[in-house]
């Protein structure tokens, strides 16, 4: 492979400029088929449960690509002269058998957590909150418009079945206080809905909070009949999805105490970060950031949407981003093994919590361990195993000089056969949905590298079997002359000015 790639770039015109570039070609050659595949399978590997943010295995794989880092002779870039940077977590355990929703009205009562109320998702108020409850009936296609007035602050009462999601999209902006399923399964169902069991939330003290989901219960239509009779409104009225419009319902007289019992537990989540060093005594100083996550949504248990088919409850992640994850080794290992070093020193990171809210590059952009004026762009790698043989989506290309010296590059490097095309699922609003966006905000230009989206997005078959290691390889060696392209060259890349305006904010 290696013999071959050296031929084809001394084929190339200009026999000056072939030798030039030979010293890169050593560094591209690096960047194998096997090490892809070999790669991929241990990060996304079973055994690795997903890499959920925070968990055991997560650290395992930031310790892996730690101690590639150092096997390739990057210098520690994270804390305390370590290749980690770790961030603060709250781990927020839900203890079902302690938590409670109590009934005040005409007939008070109790409904126990685990048995008579279930706590399905969303991030429940640590301790007590009280509040009105109300119904919401009729459906959604039906018309009929539902008032911040009946339905902020309160308990709300839906029925899961049909129309749900469309219900559920017109009461979750009007922030109630928490939402209760009305489910009429059988009890063999009703055994195996999450709820039973402790359950784990997780939060990040540092991150700008956003309206999260509420607490999300579910109980029985029978035990929901009982507590609707006070207030006078029958299940039945529930049911009457199709005909009605869609009414807010107040239980007259009835309020309901959450009394959610937890146990919170400091935690954190790491970075890893190795650093190359530039080889031009005053531009080494200046940075070309390479960025991928190493963290997924781990296994159902971890709260981050992983759903179970059959026998199999594990959301490898090996295309997200197990993927962009092995490209940052292979490139720190190609960049490393070059026999010249660029100009502007690379810094290497994988970074974790994307998945939970883009966590891991919040916190670098909110403390980074090189200054982030000094970091001249990101080239973000999140999900590139799959796809087209001959593409790449390069998201963020119109907004800075970044994506024509992308375009060059691409044509000085014909054999590698990667096009680099636009973001062909503009619906999807990708550029604010991977770690770059943090570093764009803050006034790094950046490129994000994606073969895009596929039916195993986020699913349990998101397995190694399925990664495409020969493009990826092609793909990775693309990044690889680019960022020696970015890292060599004499101006720093610019934004484009309205797009500065608009992702920035400010003047330029
Ligand atoms: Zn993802």
């Amino acid at each position: 492979m290696r013999y071959r790639l050296a031929l084809l770039l001394t084929a190339l015109p200009g026999l000056a400029a072939a030798q030039r570039q030979r010293p890169a070609a050593r560094g591209a050659a690096s960047i194998t088929i096997a090490d892809v595949q070999r790669r991929i399978a241990i990060i996304a590997d079973d055994s690795m449960l997903g890499r959920a943010t925070p968990s055991p295995q997560l650290d395992a794989v930031a310790a892996y690509v730690a101690g590639e880092f150092q096997r390739f002779g990057l210098k520690p870039g994270g804390d305390s002269g370590t290749y980690f940077q770790h961030y603060p977590l709250e781990v927020l355990r839900f203890d079902p058998e302690s938590s409670t929703i109590r009934i005040t009205g005409r007939t008070p009562g109790m409904w126990r957590g685990g048995q008579d109320v279930l706590l399905v998702e969303g991030q429940p108020l640590a301790g007590a909150a009280a509040g009105p409850a109300v119904v919401i009936t009729g459906s959604a296609d039906a018309g009929g418009t539902l008032d911040s007035a009946g339905v902020a602050g309160k308990i709300v009462f839906l029925a899961y079945g049909p129309g749900l999601n469309a219900i559920a999209a017109k009461v979750l902006p009007l922030r109630p206080l928490a939402i209760v399923l009305v489910a009429g399964f059988p009890d063999s169902i009703w055994a195996r809905l999450p709820g039973h069991e402790v359950s784990v939330s997780v939060r990040n003290p540092s991150a700008e909070g956003g309206p999260g989901v509420p607490a999300v219960f579910a109980v029985r239509t029978a035990t929901a009949g009982a507590l609707f009779a006070q207030g006078g409104v029958s299940v039945d009225s529930l049911r009457a999805w199709g005909d009605r419009p869609l009414a807010a319902r107040s239980l007259t007289g009835v309020t309901l105490q959450l009394d959610v019992r937890s146990r919170m537990q400091h935690a954190s989540a790491p970075n890893t970060i190795g650093i190359l060093e530039g080889s031009d005594a005053a531009l080494k100083k200046e940075y070309v950031l390479v960025t991928a996550h190493m963290d997924h949504i781990g296994t159902p248990s971890a709260g981050e949407g992983c759903t179970p088919r059959g026998a199999d409850s594990i959301c490898n992640g090996a295309d997200d981003d197990g993927s962009g994850t092995v490209a940052v080794i292979e490139l720190a290992q190609a960049f490393a093994s070059a026999s010249e070093r660029p100009k502007r020193s690379l810094v290497f990171m994988t970074v974790s919590g994307e998945e939970r809210g883009l966590w891991g590059s919040g916190y670098f952009a909110d403390h980074p361990t090189v200054a982030l004026a000094d970091v001249i762009a990101d080239l973000n790698i999140d999900m590139v195993g799959r796809n087209a043989k001959d593409t790449v989506a390069v998201i963020g290309r119109e907004h800075s000089n970044l994506g024509g010296t992308l375009d060059s590059v691409a044509a000085a490097h014909r054999e590698l056969n990667i096009k680099p095309v636009g973001d062909l699922w503009p619906q999807e609003g990708l550029f604010f949905r991977s770690d770059h966006y943090n570093f764009a905000k803050k006034g790094v230009p950046i490129l994000f590298f994606t073969t895009g989206l596929h039916p195993d997005y986020h699913q349990v078959s998101d397995s190694p079997d399925k990664i495409d290691a020969e493009k990826e390889a092609r793909f990775a060696r693309l990044v690889f002359y680019l960022g020696l392209a970015v890292a060599n060259t004499a101006q720093r890349p610019r934004w484009n000015p309205d797009s500065y305006k608009r992702i920035v904010g400010g003047g330029n």
